[in-house]
């Protein structure tokens, strides 16, 4: 709790009058999809491992479109997940991290892989890292127990925390591309610099995508740097905090309740 703490204040340094609530966390709803050994070997999956990452996100958008008329569901591709062993990091996980948050979330936030804890737990960002991304997102009243869905590029740990494989990310695609096309968010949250390239399909920085909206599928989408580079670098947290202005700004834009809800003042 003293580290909880200690990380809101510096994020609310940040955020300064602009805030003009505390944090208050509603819950409803909610979706917890986790992989686990009960789920395995459930359904099978047919994947083309040759197929380079984009072609893998356009086939697994057109399997979730077929699948969603044939009863796909977040809980389905989160089985395929727990039962596939389409790349080398199978071997290497504790438990597969398919993501967690609600149906029809305002904000995808999409990170590039599972750490230590999320492998032990088989949920997405609950180290350090996750606990200053809650803190991001609840100071723009999005919270993943009640309008956001958290997931990755890779559902599985890459050892020693190191970037996805190129190949490892192609062999996983079908399975972001299926929870996007059953999510249906109305906006992207990109952390870090290897989901914004995969997802844009671009070979540029963070410091150079982050900061403006992009497109995938229709669906506005925005880089921003990963909360664990924030930890690292506290220059970042000014241009992020930047990031999360916008993302709010956009979300106001697209649904009134939440626009509502930003508008409320302290009593
Ligand atoms: S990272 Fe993705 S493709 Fe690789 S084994 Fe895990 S779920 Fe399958």
């Amino acid at each position: 709790m003293t580290t909880e703490l200690t990380l809101i204040a510096d994020f609310l340094e940040l955020a300064g009058d602009y805030l003009d609530r505390g944090y208050r966390r509603e819950r409803q709803n909610t979706v917890i999809l986790e992989g686990g050994p009960e789920l395995a070997g459930r359904v099978e999956l047919t994947r083309s491992p040759n197929l380079a990452g984009d072609q893998e996100f356009t086939r697994g958008a057109e399997l979730a479109r077929g699948q969603e008329l044939a009863g796909d569901s977040l809980e389905r591709v989160s089985s395929d997940i727990a039962a596939c062993s389409a790349c080398g990091l199978a071997a290497l996980r504790n438990r597969a991290v398919p993501g967690e948050g609600v149906q029809n979330p305002l904000a995808l936030v999409i990170g590039e892989g599972p750490g230590a804890d999320e492998d032990r737990e088989g949920r997405p960002f609950v180290g350090p890292a996750g606990q200053l991304l809650d803190l991001m997102l609840a100071s723009i009243k999005l919270f993943r127990d009640k309008n956001c869905f958290i997931a990755n590029v890779v559902k599985c740990r890459p050892p020693h925390n190191r970037d996805p494989l190129p190949e490892e990310s192609a062999a996983c695609a079908s399975f972001l591309a299926r929870q996007i096309a059953l999510l249906k968010p109305r906006a992207i949250l990109c952390v870090g610099r290897v989901a914004a390239q995969v997802l844009l399909k671009s070979s540029e920085g963070i410091g150079r995508l982050r900061g403006q909206f992009a497109e995938y599928q229709g669906i506005p989408l925005l880089p921003t740097y990963h909360p664990s580079a924030l930890l690292r670098d506290q220059s970042l947290k000014r241009p992020a905090w930047e990031d999360l202005k916008l993302l709010k700004e956009k979300l106001a834009g697209l649904d009134p309740v939440y626009a509502g809800e930003c508008r409320e003042t302290r009593p």
